[in-house]
């Protein structure tokens, strides 16, 4: 026991530039500069830089690396990355090992080849990283390689934003900044910083290698593209928290002890509610590290998968008919001073900081619930939001009985009491008096209270965090200021928090819903509040342009118009490249593979009416069956046809916004449709010579 507690302490962060690390390694007087910086205090200077640099460079070769490299986000919701070695030749033919401050602050990638959205143009190729030293260096083993990894942001020659980094590090300081000064009229001076926190829990899928490689639409779109239902799906509710397959318990423990090196707290892994579906969860962090961290797991997940004899699916619905998987973001405000700002307490009635930042929130998401929506938008995750699944595309946010009641109370006037959660008896007097919270949990909430934080839902499984963090951040850090001027501009602090509260509560009523949020009734109800229910990913991103979002990241200094405009252009190509990819696959599936087998298999049906017939037999039942086959096949080429041309029709259509708009109505219904026949075939063709591995194998062989 001991000796295996002994050896996680050890592994843990055993392949970062730590604290710890720095602490032993550097100078004294770098240290105390180093920690200025990252309390932006100080700026970084060259001298401190170029020992940081040396201190880093001795301690990744000691654990074996011979390369560096700065690691950044780039628009595509990857991560990317060039290695430099760090040798420098010397006239007599050997070599030193060499890394100076001036590479750790900044590379100059080649960028022209990742996504713009027109912010540059291929002959301007110069693009910027730069080192975010609020996110430690780390050392990544893959295979014989060993790297050093610098987080980095990446900008354009001219300083705009080509990636996921530099906006949330922006919505960072605009947070940061406003919560101050609401924390300071609140009349507490002693904090210095406020940081957003993130505890991302990340659903996946595993499936056997073996399967995956026999389907193309899973080795290039991510999900199947065809299949008919497994006879047995999620039925049963017996996958959600079961007992863990020797074979998966052993593929987690890897995926720990991987993570637990890079110093990401891997803390809790379940079973899911589909099949074959899977969690896990890290201790939360501060939001750009949590983000990074993501990052690292999801490529984790793959690479050890891998190493399994499973391929891991983060897509956000690789299955059809059983729940797909999703991010949930778990999001607060905590001070330098350790104060979680959405903590309630046992009485949060009367604690008017948590109230002020509560009411926040809710305002926020209330005003910016088209951005928030947005921010979620994506091919894959159309397929969960909105689509009898959880959570809908309407955003609501649940409270739980307590809040609710004391934010009717503000509504009022003034909160005077808070109710109480009491204790839960079960009647068996060997187990203890269980304390009860003062609400129940509502798992069907797209953003729902859960304690002391905020959990959003709609997030996509495959998504980089940043997005929906750097949105959180920002509409938050605006009703943050509204709120700073007020009580800023008026003398009496209490009456004015009130006042303000008040508003808030009265005006903002209509977010709340603690219901069932996958039920129909709630769509009516939401339509009659006036709350926006954005199905479809393109209308949705075609709302990110609209003036008060263009706003408020300007107000904010976290995206320009320009950047607000290459990121919505971005997403909306990305919305009709991957429909176009799923489509092309599923011609090239349906065509070579699918038709193919079904034809093969009505050839052997018509022999076998051919020579049944001439053995005096009646062959009924083979004319029936060829009959079925042959009216899907009709029905099949049809469709494939019919496609096809949908795919050259909006390929062929240049603006953006159209484009993905034709994408959306016309090749998803054609695809729909092939996927029809082809399902309909799939259950009736000779198993023997189906080409493609079944949902029931895929789910439920391990
Ligand atoms: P559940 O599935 O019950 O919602 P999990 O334990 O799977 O809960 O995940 C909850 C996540 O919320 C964890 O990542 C946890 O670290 C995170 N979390 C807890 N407190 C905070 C906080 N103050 N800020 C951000 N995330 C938090
Ligand atoms: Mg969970």
């Amino acid at each position: 026991m001991c000796e295996a507690r002994a050896t996680i302490t050890e592994i843990f962060g055993s392949n970062v530039f730590s604290d710890a690390v720095m602490r032993e390694r550097l100078p004294k007087n770098i240290y105390k500069s180093f920690k200025k910086v990252l309390d932006g205090i100080e700026d970084l200077t060259p001298a401190v830089a170029d020992v940081l640099a040396n201190a880093m460079k001795d301690w990744a070769i000691e654990k074996g690396a011979t390369h560096y490299c700065h690691w950044f986000q780039p628009m595509t919701g990857l991560t990317a990355e060039k290695h430099d070695s760090f040798i420098s030749p010397t006239p007599e033919g050997r070599t030193l090992m060499e890394f100076s401050g001036k590479e750790l602050i900044r590379g100059e990638p080649d960028a022209s080849s990742f996504p713009s959205g027109g912010l540059r143009v291929t002959f301007e190729a110069r693009g910027y990283t730069a080192w975010d030293c609020t996110s430690p260096v780390f050392i990544k083993e893959d295979g014989k390689n060993i790297t050093m990894y610098i987080p980095s942001a990446f900008c354009s020659y001219t300083g705009e934003a080509l990636d996921k980094k530099a906006p949330m590090l922006r919505s960072m300081d605009a947070l940061n900044k406003q919560a101050i000064r609401v924390l300071n009229a609140l009349g507490n001076t002693s904090v210095r910083r406020v940081m957003g926190t993130l505890g991302p829990e990340q659903e996946y899928f595993l499936i056997d290698r073996r399967f995956y490689e026999k389907r193309l639409d899973l080795v290039l779109a991510g999900r199947t593209l065809f299949g008919a239902p497994s006879p047995r799906g999620q039925e049963m509710d017996d996958h959600y928290f079961g007992t863990l397959h020797e074979r998966i318990a052993s593929f987690m423990n890897e995926v720990n002890t991987e993570l637990w090196k890079l110093g990401v707290s891997a803390k809790t892994q379940h079973n899911e509610v589909s099949p074959a579906q899977y969690e896990l969860a890290p201790v939360f962090a501060t939001v750009n590290v949590a983000t990074d961290h993501n990052q690292l797991t999801m490529e984790t997940l793959r690479k050890v998968a891998i190493r399994h004899g499973f391929v891991c699916l983060l897509h956000e619905k690789p299955f059809a008919g059983v729940n797909g998987s999703g991010k949930h973001n778990n999001w607060s405000l905590v001070t330098d001073t350790g104060i979680n700002l959405l903590d309630p307490g046992l009485t949060p009635h009367d604690n008017m900081v948590f109230l002020v930042f509560l009411c926040a929130v809710v305002r926020a998401v209330d005003k910016y619930a088209n951005l928030l929506r947005a921010s979620v938008a994506t091919a894959g995750n159309e397929h969960r939001l909105g689509a009898n699944e959880a959570p809908p595309a309407i955003v609501s946010i649940f409270l739980g009985d307590q809040l609710t009641d004391i934010f009717g109370q503000l509504a009022a006037g003034d909160a005077k009491s808070s109710r109480q959660g009491g204790e839960l008896r079960l009647g068996i007097s060997t187990l203890p008096p269980l304390p009860k919270d003062c609400t129940d949990r509502n798992r069907t909430s797209p953003f729902a209270f859960t304690g002391n934080k905020f959990e959003f839902r709609m997030v996509g499984s495959t998504q980089s965090t940043s997005g929906p963090t750097f949105v959180l951040n920002t509409i938050v850090a605006d009703v943050l200021s509204e709120i700073a001027d007020e009580l800023e501009n008026n003398g009496d602090v209490n009456a004015t928090v009130q006042k303000v509260l008040k508003k808030i509560a009265t005006e903002h009523a209509r977010i709340i819903f603690n219901g069932d949020n996958y039920c129909a009734d709630w769509v009516v109800e939401a339509e009659k509040r006036g709350l926006p229910n954005i199905v479809s990913t393109v209308e949705s991103l075609n709302t990110i342009m609209d003036a008060e979002n263009v706003a408020v990241f300007g107000r904010h200094k976290v995206l320009s118009e320009t950047e607000l405009k290459a990121r919505a252009d971005i997403l909306l190509e990305a919305y009709s490249m991957t429909t176009n990819i799923e489509a092309k696959t599923m011609l090239s599936i349906a065509r070579r593979q699918i038709l193919p087998a079904a034809a093969r298999y009505s050839g052997r049906l018509g022999d076998a009416i051919g020579s049944v017939s001439a053995a005096g037999v009646s062959a009924g039942t083979q004319k029936k069956m060829l009959e079925e086959i042959s009216a899907l096949m009709t029905d099949l080429s049809a469709g494939i046809a019919n496609l096809e041309a949908a795919v050259a029709k909006s390929g062929a259509i240049e603006d953006c916004a159209d484009q993905a708009g034709a994408f959306r109505d016309i090749v998803i219904p054609a695809m729909e449709k092939v996927r029809e026949a082809s399902d309909g075939l799939e259950l009736i063709v000779d198993a023997d010579l189906w080409p493609l591995p079944t949902y029931a194998e895929m789910l439920f062989v391990k």
